[in-house]
C-alpha cells in the first residue's frame, strides 16, 4: 500500500509542469545571477508563545552586472516590514515567494551593496520536518527548530533562496525568551541579556553556508562537550534524556576521524563541531548537526540496510554528519545534483563501515540498499524548476560510486581521487559537470557514458551473457541506453574472476564453467545480467 501510493506519487510528479513558484524559486535569473552573496547579518525574535518571528537580515553583495533590481525570497505569509538601503527605504515586487528590490539608481558591476530586510509574521509549518516547529517538549517547555531543506530557508527567513550562491560568512543573532536556550550554526561568540525577558544569543558563521542550512534548535537543553584535537566538539540534548545522549554522540568522535581519515580535514574547524537533539530523525545543518534517532543505532531503531551492520552505528550520526563534507562543504549549484550531497553522503557511510570493520563489511553494508533502488527516473532532475530528485539519488547514487571504485580498479587511485575530489571542490557549489570533469582528467579514462547511464538514464546497465556449452565459451555484451556506454568488469566463477573490457559489441572467452556457476561480480559492479 505504501509503496503504491510512493509509485503514484512518483508518476504524478514527473508529469507534473513546474508551477510559477517552482520556477521562481528554482530559475537563476537575471536578478539572481546580476549579484554574487557575501555576507547575511540576520537578527531574529522569536516568540514562542504567538509563534511569531520579526527581525532583519542585513544583506551584502557585489554586483556582476550593472542593474537596479534584484531578486530576494520570503515565504508569502511572512510580511514584508520594509526594505533599506542606508536610510532609503526601496521599492519591492512581490510574487509567489519571491520578493524583487528595486533600487533607485544603478547598482554598479565590481561594486559592493547593503540592505536592510525587515520582516515579521507566523511562518506556516509545511513538508516532512515542519519547516520550522513550534512545539512543547514531554516536560511541556518550548521546543522550536527549523528543518527547511526542502521548502527553502524564506520559509521563516528573508534571503536569496536557492543553492548556486552562498554568503562567504554570516552572523545569526536569535533573540529568545530568557529561559530557553538557542543553538545555532557556526561558533558561539556570547549571550546578553536584553532586560525584557528576553536573551540574545549571537553565533557567527566563518565558512560559506547554504541557506537552508542555517538552524534554530530552541529549548531547554543542556551542555556537554568534548574535543578531537583542536576541534571543539559540542553537544546538546534534553535533560530527560542527558545519560543517554552522553553514551550515543561519543560515536561522533570516530565518524570524524573516518571521514578525515579519507577526505582530509573537518571541513569548519573554526567553528567547531555540534550535535543537537531535535523532534525529528535528523538534518545536516551546518556544524549544527541536528539529531532524532532514539538514541539508538540503526536508523529508527530498524536494521537501515538488512544485513546485520547498520545495527553496529547511529545512522544518523554518521550519515547527517557525513553532509559535512558532501552538502554543506561541497554543495550542489542545483537541487536536480542534489546526488551530489545524498549519493554521496550515503557512499560515505560505507566507508564509516570500512573504517570500523573492513572492506568485505562495507561492500555487504552497501549492497543492502540494493532493495530500495526503484529505477523509475534518472537520478538527476530537470534543472532550474526546483525539482527535488527521485530517492534513488542516495541508494543507486552510492551503489554508482562503488561500482566506479571497481572500475578505477586500484583501491590507492580510488582513495587518493575521493580524497583530491573532495579538497578540489571543498566551499563551493558545483554540478555533475565538475564531477565528471574532475573523475575523467584525473583517471585519463572517458568515464562520461558510465556517468550519464547511471545518472542521466531511468535503467541499469545491463550485462548480457549467451552460453555454448559445447564449444565452452561464453559471448558478453553490454546493453545499455547510453550511446558508447562501457567498462570493465568481473566475470567468472565467484571469487576466482576476471576482468573483462565489455563493449556493445559481442566478444567471447574460453570458460569450463557452466551457466549456473558463471557470473557477474555484481556486489562490486551494481548492473543487472542477462544469462541466456
Ligand atoms: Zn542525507
Amino acid at each position: 500500500m505504501r509503496l503504491i501510493l510512493a509509485l503514484a506519487l512518483a508518476a504524478i510528479s514527473a508529469l507534473a509542469q513546474p508551477t510559477k513558484a517552482d520556477l521562481l524559486r528554482g530559475a537563476y535569473g537575471r536578478y539572481r545571477a546580476n549579484n554574487d552573496l557575501l555576507f547575511y547579518h540576520l537578527d531574529v525574535r522569536v516568540d514562542p508563545e504567538r509563534k511569531f518571528l520579526s527581525g532583519k537580515n542585513t544583506i551584502r553583495f557585489k554586483m556582476l552586472q550593472d542593474d537596479s533590481r534584484i531578486q530576494l525570497d520570503l515565504h508569502s505569509t511572512l510580511h514584508v516590514d520594509k526594505v533599506l538601503y542606508g536610510e532609503t527605504p526601496l521599492k519591492y515586487e512581490r510574487e509567489e515567494g519571491a520578493v524583487f528590490v528595486d533600487f533607485p539608481e544603478t547598482l554598479r558591476t565590481g561594486h559592493t551593496y547593503s540592505i536592510d530586510f525587515y520582516y515579521s509574521g507566523n511562518p506556516v509549518e509545511s513538508g516532512r520536518f515542519g519547516g520550522i516547529t513550534f512545539k512543547k517538549d514531554t516536560s511541556g517547555q518550548d521546543w522550536i527548530n527549523t528543518a527547511c531543506e526542502g521548502q527553502g530557508a524564506s520559509i521563516w527567513w528573508p534571503n536569496k533562496d536557492q543553492w548556486r550562491d552562498e554568503v562567504e560568512s554570516m552572523e545569526l543573532i536569535i533573540s529568545i525568551p530568557n529561559s530557553l536556550v538557542d543553538v545555532s550554526n557556526g561558533k558561539f561568540v556570547g549571550k546578553t541579556d536584553l532586560g525584557d525577558g528576553y536573551t540574545r544569543w549571537d553565533w557567527r558563521i566563518q565558512y560559506p553556508i547554504n541557506n537552508y542550512d542555517v538552524s534554530l534548535n530552541i529549548g531547554n537543553y543542556e551542555h556537554f562537550s568534548d574535543h578531537l584535537g583542536d576541534l571543539p566538539l559540542d553537544f546538546y540534548a534534553l535533560p530527560e534524556v542527558l545519560e543517554k545522549a552522553k553514551k550515543q554522540f561519543a560515536q561522533a568522535k570516530g565518524m570524524i576521524e573516518a571521514y578525515q581519515h579519507y577526505l582530509g580535514e573537518y571541513p569548519f574547524a573554526k567553528d567547531g563541531y555540534k550535535l543537537i537533539e531535535a523532534p525529528y530523525s535528523g538534518m545536516e545543518h551546518q556544524t549544527a548537526v541536528t539529531y532524532g534517532n532514539h538514541f539508538a543505532n540503526g536508523y529508527l531503531e530498524r536494521d537501515w540496510t538488512g544485513v546485520g551492520i547498520s545495527p553496529r552505528f547511529d545512522f544518523i550520526i554518521i550519515h547527517e554528519s557525513g553532509h559535512e563534507w558532501f552538502g554543506n562543504s561541497v554543495t550542489a549549484a542545483d537541487r536536480s545534483d542534489m546526488w551530489i550531497h545524498e549519493g554521496w553522503t550515503t557512499y560515505l557511510e560505507s566507508l564509516y563501515v570500512e573504517y570500523m570493520w573492513g572492506h568485505d563489511d562495507a561492500v555487504k553494508y552497501l549492497n543492502g540498499y540494493k532493495p530500495k533502488v526503484r529505477n523509475q527516473q534518472p537520478i538527476i532532475a530537470e534543472r532550474g524548476v526546483n525539482k527535488t530528485p527521485p530517492q534513488d539519488q542516495y541508494f543507486k547514487g552510492a551503489l554508482f560510486l562503488n561500482t566506479l571504485r571497481s572500475v578505477v580498479n586500484d583501491d590507492a587511485k580510488w582513495w587518493t581521487l575521493i580524497h583530491d575530489f573532495y579538497q578540489r571542490f571543498k566551499y563551493q557549489t558545483i554540478m555533475t559537470e565538475d564531477v565528471v570533469d574532475f573523475f575523467n582528467r584525473q583517471t585519463g579514462m572517458n568515464l562520461t557514458p558510465v556517468f550519464n547511464q547511471y545518472l542521466r538514464r531511468t535503467a541499469l546497465p545491463t550485462l548480457e551473457l549467451a552460453f555454448d556449452d559445447a564449444k565452452e565459451t561464453v559471448s558478453y555484451r553490454w546493453k545499455a541506453d547510453e550511446p558508447g556506454f562501457a567498462m570493465p568488469v568481473r566475470l567468472g566463477r565467484k571469487g576466482d574472476w576476471q576482468i573483462v573490457q565489455p563493449a556493445a559489441e559481442w566478444k567471447s572467452l574460453k570458460t569450463s564453467v557452466g551457466k549456473n556457476d558463471f557470473d557477474a561480480a555484481t556486489d562490486s559492479y551494481y548492473v543487472s545480467v542477462d544469462k541466456h
